[in-house]
């Protein structure tokens, strides 16, 4: 390994400051480098452990360099928080972390890429990134009998800002209700009320405006009597699960895909339709490397009758590869040649299968581009669309 970097202690004490404490227990020995995602698309070009020692914070202060700015930036905001480092460090350092606590420092300064900034003040402004109206956050579910959540409900369905307003996501939103509706389970939606679940923007820094949107969520479940929230995306579900209890939240939250395994298991739902296709699961790092939510996703593939499952061999479960959509990645608009979408969409194209099936809207949006782009024969489904098309 190359030689170790000496971090400036004045730079290590603001990253400690912003929630980058692990700064101190990395000993360099680059085992997180080989893991990175990044160094499959771009070799030895993203160091991961010398970023954090590398970083020099004082350049943004005086903003005096515009190219080491710009570098920087770069390096910052390409970590898309897949946590595959993090799984793999032999003293547990949480590099995202500290990836994130110097994005924190960044943002705070206003210096990082115009698509994250756009992002933010949607979110900001009408509680999606997409910057759509909130009275729209219920079109997808126009002429589906779909009711605002009340006390007494089982479950508060969350389907996430994508599938709130993008005309290919709402059909996952569209798929999961008539699950729900077809198992008799009792659920209601928030409607305007609902705010972005703040993920993606606490990854790519924007803390503060991370605990507006918590705080204004965790207000309306409260005020509606919600105890139990189901969420199409892994990226809500991990949130809700694991960050929104730092402001006193504590709710039962479950990935769409576990109540589907459940239904399946009680007999409550029976896919009878046969889809004579071969499949391949895709694991988001959200929901299976960060959350060890493998197995109910392929239960519910393999209860679908004709369909054969196949793996994407050495790169499956915990070894996924990122989507290239996690921690801002989603809206950075990176050349073609450099998305690691490319490296994981060939990895499962290879496998033979006709579907490629997901489990998290970032993922489909991220893998249906590449395959255009791509010019690739297969199709891209979430979970509940083929679940239905079985029922
Ligand atoms: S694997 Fe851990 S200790 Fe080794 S360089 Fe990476 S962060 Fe540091
Ligand atoms: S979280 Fe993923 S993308 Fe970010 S540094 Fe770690 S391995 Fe690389």
């Amino acid at each position: 390994m190359s030689q170790s970097i000496q971090i400036i202690p004045e730079i290590r004490d603001v990253i400690v400051e912003a929630g980058g404490k692990d700064i101190f227990k990395c000993f360099q020995c680059g085992k997180c480098f080989s893991v990175c995602p990044w160094f499959q698309v771009l070799a030895t070009e993203f160091p991961v452990y010398k970023i954090p020692q590398a970083v020099k914070l004082g350049v943004i202060a005086s903003s005096e360099d515009k190219d080491v700015i710009e570098a920087e930036v770069k390096e910052i905001f390409g970590c898309v928080g897949c946590e595959a480092c993090l799984k793999e460090c032999p003293r547990g350092v949480d590099i995202p972390g500290i990836i994130r606590a110097i994005r924190r420092i960044f943002v705070d300064y206003g210096t990082l890429p115009q698509e994250l900034k756009s992002a933010i003040s949607k979110i900001q402004g009408t509680g999606n990134p997409l910057g759509e109206p909130r009275e729209k956050r219920v079109q997808w579910c126009e002429g589906l009998d779909v009711p605002i959540f009340q006390p007494g409900m089982e479950y508060l369905y969350f389907s996430c800002c994508l599938p709130a307003y993008d005309a290919r996501l709402q059909k996952v939103a569209q798929a999961t209700a008539k699950i729900l509706q077809r198992s008799k389970i009792s659920f209601g939606i928030l409607g305007p009320n609902e705010e972005c679940c703040g993920e993606a923007i606490r990854r790519v820094g924007s803390e503060k405006v991370f605990q507006k949107v918590a705080k204004a969520n965790s207000t309306s479940f409260g005020n509606s009597g919600v105890k139990k929230l189901l969420t199409t995306s892994p990226h809500c579900y991990t949130t809700f699960k694991n960050e929104y209890p730092e402001i006193g939240m504590d709710l039962e939250v479950l990935h769409q895909t576990q109540l589907f395994a459940q239904l399946i298991d009680q007999g409550i739902i029976l896919p009878r339709k046969t889809l004579n296709k071969k499949v391949v699961y895709h694991d988001p790092c959200t929901l299976g490397r960060q959350n060890g939510v493998y197995e109910e996703p392929r239960k519910v593939l393999s209860s679908i009758p004709g369909l054969e499952q196949v793996e994407v061999e050495n790169y499956n479960r915990q070894f996924s590869i990122c989507c290239g959509g996690g921690g801002g990645g989603l809206w950075l608009d990176l050349p073609m040649e450099g998305r690691m979408t490319n490296v994981r969409i060939r990895q499962l194209h290879d496998t033979g299968a006709e579907i490629l099936a997901v489990a998290c809207p970032y993922c489909l949006q991220m893998f249906e581009d590449a395959i255009k782009v791509m010019n690739m024969d297969m199709e891209v489904k979430d979970i509940s669309e083929l679940l239905l098309e079985s029922l």
